[in-house]
């Protein structure tokens, strides 16, 4: 106990000679813009969430969705199977429902509170595929690119034949790296089939 105490005291002694050596710091002009400019900068970056937010909204909304399975959980307990959607399109994922917010990402977190208020399958066309959505999404946008006013039936269809074709084609692990980086997916991406998206 008493070592924490000094330890304690310590440290507040640390930090007024700290605050003591920072006052005078504080009336020099470039520290004092380097403030001001760092309180801007800051200001600047809410606002820059705050919209990145809204635009993520914006684009999940306004999307004709092409839905994907993009993860199948089965629960031993309730003997029951849970089916999560993505879309390959705009990437909204309603696996992000399993879990607790908390420990989602910042753009995942934007899906998660999305999809509270809004249903992914609202709008849009539902495949029966179930494919990691990152390959998904990889391959759709090649579509798109090679493509860039095909209908969304159409997509669909190709997107099922392309996928076919990466799962039935039998190619080394050098040649499945490359494919990969020709996708922009990371080197090591490994769930190339339907089972890798499911839990058991
Ligand atoms: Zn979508």
């Amino acid at each position: 106990m008493s070592n924490l105490k000094e330890e304690y005291d310590k440290i507040i002694e640390q930090r007024k000679k700290i605050l003591e050596e920072m006052k005078p710091l504080g009336e020099n002009e470039i520290v004092k813009r380097y403030m001001e400019l760092t309180e801007q900068n800051e200001s600047l970056f809410n606002q820059q969430l705050s919209l990145y937010k809204e635009l993520k909204m914006e684009k999940y909304a306004s999307c004709d969705h092409i839905l994907v399975y993009s993860q199948i959980d089965y629960d031993r307990y309730e003997g029951r199977t849970y089916k999560s959607c993505g879309c390959i399109k705009c990437g909204l994922d309603n696996s992000v429902l399993n879990g607790d917010r908390e420990w989602l990402s910042g753009s995942r977190q934007i899906m998660y509170d999305y999809l509270r208020k809004n249903r992914i399958y609202n709008k849009g066309i539902a495949s029966e595929v179930l494919c990691d959505l990152d390959l998904a999404q990889a391959i759709y946008s090649k579509i798109k690119q090679a493509h860039p006013d095909i209908d969304d039936e159409t997509a669909r269809k190709y997107f099922e034949i392309a996928l076919d074709d990466i799962r039935n084609i039998k190619v080394s692990d050098d040649r499945k790296a490359s494919r990969a980086k020709r996708l922009s997916l990371k080197d090591n991406f490994k769930r190339w089939n339907s089972g890798d998206v499911c839990s058991n």
